[in-house]
């Protein structure tokens, strides 16, 4: 498996579904398609007509019980080379060229038990929406919070299916954080992620508790440190950091 996943295929775009006004999720159908684990990405690489390349790697948001093709959620970026391809130039039908999946150190999948901690800050969902939707796909109760930071709430992705997972009384709590805007009446988390907060959430789950955080690298440490400050074990928590610039979630 490992040799397959590092061999470039060609990818077919079989659907583009717009989530919020800067998010869209590309399916992409496998010739040579592996399940994947919870977690892992694919690697997308971009040839221009003068042999020039530009290679991006691209979180798994689709559950590994689902054959045959991939969901990878991409957030559009100001100048984004590759996501400003990827949202403005191309069309269902289009061929691309991935590699993967890739990654074994921030993932997760049932059998690793729980409970579970996922924080999210923007895209850094994707990864953590492939693990709750395994989570269910495979029909499992292990306790489970995400801690998922949004500017506003149109800039929620997955929004309608975060609710209804959450409904679907299993064990998962959703808690949303809005940094810059709120709903009429919002009573929950208006602030970015801090170690009060943490404390908050992560206290009833306990001490057992593992923990995966993604986003812009400043919200992944700041949760990373509030986290150990709260007394979790640092080895109980995995972090995967998207972007360069810490991002403002
Ligand atoms: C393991 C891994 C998984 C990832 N999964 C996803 C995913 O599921 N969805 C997703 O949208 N992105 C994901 N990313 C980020 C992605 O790989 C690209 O970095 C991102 O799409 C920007 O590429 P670009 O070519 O559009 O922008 P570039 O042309 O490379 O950069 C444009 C501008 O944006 C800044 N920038 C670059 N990356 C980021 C970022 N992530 N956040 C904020 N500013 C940035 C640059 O400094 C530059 O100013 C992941 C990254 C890693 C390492």
């Amino acid at each position: 498996m490992l040799n397959r996943t590092l061999e470039w295929q060609i990818a077919t775009v079989a659907a583009i579904r717009t989530e919020t006004a800067r998010t869209k999720t590309f399916t992409l159908s496998l010739p040579a398609w592996v399940r994947h684990l919870p977690g892992q990405h694919y690697d997308l690489r971009l040839t221009a007509p003068d042999d020039y390349q530009a290679q991006r790697s691209y979180s798994i948001a689709s559950e590994p019980e689902r054959e045959g093709e991939i969901d990878l959620t991409v957030e559009s970026l100001p100048g984004g080379e590759v996501s400003g391809y990827l949202h403005d130039v191309l069309v269902p039908g289009d061929r691309l060229e991935v590699r993967g999946p890739i990654g074994g150190y921030f993932v997760w999948e049932v059998s690793r038990g729980g409970p579970l901690l996922l924080v999210a800050g923007g895209s850094g969902v994707v990864p953590l929406m492939s693990m709750l939707r395994h989570r269910r796909a495979v029909g499992s109760s292990v306790p489970a919070r995400l801690l998922y930071s949004s500017r506003t709430p149109e800039d929620v992705i997955y929004a309608d299916e975060l609710k209804s997972l959450q409904e679907g009384g299993d064990g998962l709590e959703v808690i949303h954080t809005f940094t810059r805007s709120q709903p009429a009446g919002w009573t929950g988390y208006a602030r970015r992620i801090d170690p009060d907060m943490l404390k908050e959430i992560y206290r009833p789950l306990g001490g057992k508790t593992q923990v995966f955080i993604c986003g812009p690298t400043l919200l992944v440490e700041a949760a990373a440190d509030g986290l150990v400050a709260a007394g979790l074990a640092p080895e109980r928590i995995k972090t995967e950091r998207f972007g360069p610039s810490g991002g403002s979630v």
